[in-house]
């Protein structure tokens, strides 16, 4: 009840807007129908192609294109946290549950301390939580943790990204992670070396299947 009356007044306000180009629509975090079909492509990464060898499967539900790329860069470089509303709708618009076999825990990929401290919140977290929460599977965000700095990927080319990457992640409570089917979650997915070395790192610990899930890439 309370909860209506509050969408109410906020869209009283606030008209729900698309994020990409401001026409209005029906409901907050809603992308319109124009915008959507430019960036929505749910689909698999392919695996061997990208020579990703931890990493059961990865899905990923947009083109990093258009307005979706301004936004996500605005998330993340320019403080607009406000923007993560509309990527969560595009997870729980399109991925559901059911889409994975069976789920025990939801692992947002972690900034640095330091990275977080500094833009005030780790936006894959933001995107997410909400999507976990609702589908009632146990988000975990503190069970990897980055130890060390790492040089943002896209500066770098494939080979200098392994090693940039390579033991920055470990796991808090690794004895929780043994026969477990776990998905890690992040807002991008450009070579999946990332998200790999998660894997890696849960399989190490015995982690039964590591599947990835993304807002955005480019890849195939
Ligand atoms: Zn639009």
């Amino acid at each position: 009840m309370f909860g209506n009356c509050w969408t109410t007044v906020l869209d009283i306000l606030y008209p729900p807007k698309c994020p990409a180009c401001k026409n209005p629509v029906h409901v907050q975090g809603a992308w319109c129908q124009t915008c959507l079909t430019k960036i929505l492509s749910v689909r698999q990464i392919n695996m061997s192609e990208h020579n990703l060898t931890h990493l059961d499967s990865c899905t990923v539900v947009c083109e990093y294109t258009g307005g979706l790329k301004r936004i996500i860069h605005d998330m993340k470089f320019r403080q607009q946290q406000r923007y993560a509303i509309h990527l969560s709708w595009l997870i729980q618009q399109n991925i559901s549950k059911e889409d994975f076999s069976h789920i025990d825990y939801v692992i947002p990929i972690p900034l640095h301390a330091d990275r977080l401290k500094e833009r005030g919140y780790n936006q894959t977290e933001v995107i997410f939580k909400d999507w976990a929460m609702k589908g009632k599977m146990p988000w975990m965000p503190k069970m990897l943790e980055r130890t060390r700095h790492t040089i943002p990927q896209w500066e770098l080319n494939i080979r200098e990204r392994k090693q940039n990457i390579t033991g920055a992640f470990v796991l808090g409570r690794p004895e929780m992670i043994k026969d477990k089917h776990i998905i890690v979650v992040d807002d991008i997915i450009t070579t999946g070396i990332t998200l790999d070395e998660c894997a890696k790192v849960l399989k190490k610990a015995g982690a039964a299947s590591v599947h990835g899930l993304t807002v955005a890439s480019g890849a195939r």
